[in-house]
């Protein structure tokens, strides 16, 4: 699995990939990086990336001919890469995308700037286009660095433990239940008695009770969802 950066700041987003998980995760060859600058496709004089918007408008656009080019390099090597042109228009990325891309040979992240990219770039190029959010970002280097992280460790082999993955939120529209350590007790407050008997039915079956509680109370919208696709696999049986 390769991740290619395409971003006029390499340096935002490398950094990120020298420490940890990911970091473990490279050097054990389970994934890839390179970056492309679109600026090294810009022949001009100056090297300009960026150009006023047709018709008027505030600020600059990234220009459409030094990121096509950018990206035929890189199709022409790699014709099944996949292109992920990060932007706030975008669906929203989800925890599903994730699970689907890690499947993927080859990612493309194309970070905007500025006031964003010429829509015949999206046109022509984009396989997907993801926002990370209902919110405006600087650029796209941060939106592509999250949704690289959520998808490499979907990539076998990056979490050491896999059950970590089942067990995690957005599974089946809930989100994970509290959890606790050690000490038992801390500022007075125990962890839950049940927890600490070892019976791991009632453990299960309170960890769920609490899952379900949780995704109610911060996301009514999540557990409107798994209610309904509970009822589906109660009306399969
Ligand atoms: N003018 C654009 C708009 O209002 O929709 C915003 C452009 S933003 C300042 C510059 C770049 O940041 C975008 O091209 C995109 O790559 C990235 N970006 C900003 N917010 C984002 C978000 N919520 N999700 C994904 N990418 C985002």
């Amino acid at each position: 699995m390769r991740f290619t950066f395409v971003t006029l700041f390499e340096n935002l987003v490398k950094p990120y990939f020298e420490d940890s998980i990911l970091k473990r995760a490279i050097e054990r060859s389970l994934f890839e990086i390179d970056f492309k600058n679109p600026r090294d496709y810009a022949f001009d004089k100056h090297k300009k990336v960026d150009d006023y918007k047709i018709g008027g408008g505030a600020g600059l656009l990234l220009k459409p001919k030094p990121l096509s080019l950018c990206l035929d390099s890189i199709i022409e090597k790699s014709p099944n890469a996949h292109i992920i042109i990060t932007t706030p228009v975008g669906k929203l990325f989800r925890q599903n995308d994730a699970k689907r891309l890690a499947k993927r040979e080859h990612i493309v992240f194309v970070s905007g700037r500025y006031e964003g990219i010429d829509e015949r770039i999206i046109e022509e190029y984009a396989d997907e286009v993801f926002s990370i959010g209902d919110f405006v970002l600087t650029g796209g280097e941060l939106a592509s660095l999250v949704m690289c992280d959520a998808i490499a460790r979907n990539i076998e082999g990056v979490l050491g433990n896999r059950e970590s993955l089942s067990e995690e939120s957005y599974e089946e529209y809930l989100l994970e239940a509290p959890s606790f350590t050690k000490p038992n007790i801390f500022k007075k407050n125990p962890s839950p008695s049940e927890f600490l008997k070892g019976n791991h039915g009632k453990i299960t079956a309170l960890k769920k009770t609490l899952a379900l509680a949780k995704t109610k109370f911060h996301r009514s919208d999540l557990y409107l969802k798994s209610k309904i696709l509970q009822r589906i696999k109660e009306d399969e049986k």
